[in-house]
C-alpha cells in the first residue's frame, strides 16, 4: 500500500522535535550537530531570536494579500537586494526550481522582443541542479531526474563540466544563455574556479548573450561572499536565489539587469504567494544579518576552522576521505569510502551531513556556527570516520 506521503524520498529513521543554533533535538533528548542545515537553508540556525521576531511580528499583522497590490515588505527586499548586488530588479518566487522558471522565461523573452525569436538555447553544464519542474530537470538533464518524465522542455545544450571546448562548439545564433552554478551543490561541491567564472562572462559578451548564475545554494553568505560570484569580480546579467535568503522560510528570488529584464513587462510572468509579506520579512532579517562585511568575514574565519580540521581528518583518515572541495562554508568532503556509508556513521557519531555527486559528502553549517560547535562537529566527524574505517 502507498504511504500516505508519496514515497519519493530516501529519509534517515531520525526526526527532530526542536532547534537551537546549530543544533537539533530529538523527541527523546538526543542532540545532533547540524552540519546540513537543511541543504543549506538555515543559514542563520534554527530558532534564531530575530528570525523568530521578524516572522512573527509579521505573523501578527498581514500574511498575505497577493500581488494585486502593493506589498511594502517586499519592496524593502527588493531594495536590499537591489542595493547589495547587481541587480536593478528582482522577482520573489517561493523555491530555487520556480526562480529557474523565470530566468528561463526572461532569458528567451529578451531575444524574443529584441526581434531574435530563435535564440531560444540555454547552456548548462554536466552534474548541475536546477531543481525539479520541467524546465529545471531539462535544464539539469541527467536521466535520473529526466528519465520517465518526457517529454522534456526542449532547448537545452548540455555540455561537460570544466572544459572549455565544448562551449565554444555548443554556441550558435540560436543560444539565448548559459546558466551555471558559480559552485555545484548537488554535484558535489565542484567549484568554478574564478578565472573561469571572468572567462565565461567575457565568452557570454563577446556573443551577445546572457550569463545566468544559480546562486540558489552557493549564495547569501555561503561562499564567503554575499554571493560566489563576487569572488571573481563579475557580475552575471540574471541570477536565481531561494535557500539561504529565507533562513527557513520559503522563498525566493531573481535577481537581473534592467536590459535581461526588459521583456519581462506587465502580465509576462506572476505567482500567488511569491513575494508575500511573511516570506520578506523573513528575508529583509537575514540579509540584515548576512550582508555585513564584519558577519561575512567571520564565515571566512570559520570557514577557514572548519577546513583546516576538515584536511586534518583527511590526513587522519586516508582510506575514508580524500580531500575538502568548496568555498567558504560550501564545503565537500570527498570521500574514499563510500559517501553514504559516511553520512549514515555521522548518523550514529549524532552529526548531521548531506550526501551529493561525485562521492562527497557536503559540510554546509549554519553561517553562524559557533567556534566551539565547530570543533564539537570535527570530533563527531572523526567518530564517525572510524565507524567508516572499523567496518572496512
Ligand atoms: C536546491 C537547488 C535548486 C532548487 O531549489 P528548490 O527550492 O528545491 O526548488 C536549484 N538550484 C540549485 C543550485 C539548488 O541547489
Amino acid at each position: 500500500m502507498i504511504p500516505s506521503i508519496l514515497p519519493t524520498y530516501n529519509r534517515a529513521p531520525l526526526s527532530f522535535a526542536s532547534g537551537s543554533g546549530s543544533w537539533l533535538i530529538t523527541d527523546d533528548g538526543r542532540r545532533f550537530l547540524d552540519l546540513g542545515a537543511g541543504i543549506a537553508v538555515n543559514s542563520l540556525g534554527h530558532a534564531h531570536p530575530e528570525l523568530i521576531a521578524a516572522l512573527t511580528a509579521q505573523a501578527g499583522q498581514l500574511w498575505h494579500t497577493s500581488n494585486l497590490y502593493l506589498i511594502p515588505t517586499q519592496q524593502k527586499l527588493a531594495n536590499q537586494l537591489v542595493d547589495l548586488t547587481f541587480a536593478d530588479t528582482v522577482f520573489f518566487t517561493n523555491s530555487g526550481t520556480e526562480s529557474c522558471e523565470l530566468a528561463v522565461k526572461m532569458a528567451r523573452k529578451y531575444f524574443y522582443d529584441k526581434g531574435q525569436p530563435d535564440r531560444v538555447e540555454i547552456i548548462t553544464f554536466e552534474g548541475s541542479f536546477h531543481g525539479r519542474s520541467s524546465a529545471g530537470i531539462a535544464a539539469a538533464g541527467s536521466e535520473k531526474m529526466t528519465k520517465g518524465f518526457g517529454p522534456l522542455l526542449p532547448g537545452f545544450v548540455h555540455i561537460p563540466f570544466g572544459v572549455h571546448d565544448p562551449l565554444h562548439a555548443a554556441v550558435s545564433d540560436k543560444t539565448a544563455a548559459v546558466m551555471i552554478e558559480p559552485i555545484q551543490g548537488e554535484g558535489g561541491i565542484r567549484q568554478v574556479p574564478d578565472h573561469c567564472l571572468k572567462g565565461l562572462r567575457d565568452f557570454c559578451d563577446s556573443h551577445g548573450i546572457l550569463l545566468i548564475f544559480d546562486e540558489v545554494q552557493c549564495g547569501v553568505g555561503r561562499s564567503g561572499k554575499l554571493f560566489a560570484h563576487e569572488w571573481a569580480g563579475i557580475e552575471p546579467d540574471i541570477m536565481m536565489v531561494a535557500k539561504g535568503i529565507g533562513g527557513g522560510f520559503p522563498i525566493g528570488a531573481v535577481l537581473a539587469t534592467e536590459e535581461a529584464a526588459s521583456g519581462m513587462t506587465t502580465g509576462t510572468h506572476g505567482s500567488t504567494y511569491g513575494g508575500n509579506p511573511l516570506g520578506c520579512a523573513v528575508g529583509s532579517a537575514v540579509l540584515e544579518h548576512v550582508a555585513t562585511p564584519a558577519f561575512l568575514s567571520d564565515v571566512n574565519r570559520k570557514a577557514r576552522l572548519m577546513r583546516q580540521g576538515l584536511e586534518g581528518l583527511v590526513v587522519q583518515f586516508p582510506n575514508v576521505f580524500g580531500g575538502v572541495t568548496g568555498s567558504g562554508l560550501m564545503l565537500g568532503l570527498k570521500c574514499r569510502a563510500n559517501n553514504i556509508d559516511v553520512v549514515n556513521a555521522g548518523y550514529v557519531a549524532e552529526v548531521l551531513t548531506v550526501p551529493a555527486a561525485e562521492n562527497v559528502v557536503r559540510i554546509l553549517p549554519a553561517l553562524n556556527i559557533l567556534d566551539d560547535d565547530i570543533k564539537a562537529a570535527l570530533l563527531r566527524l572523526e567518530a564517525a570516520a572510524l565507524i567508516v574505517q572499523s567496518a572496512k
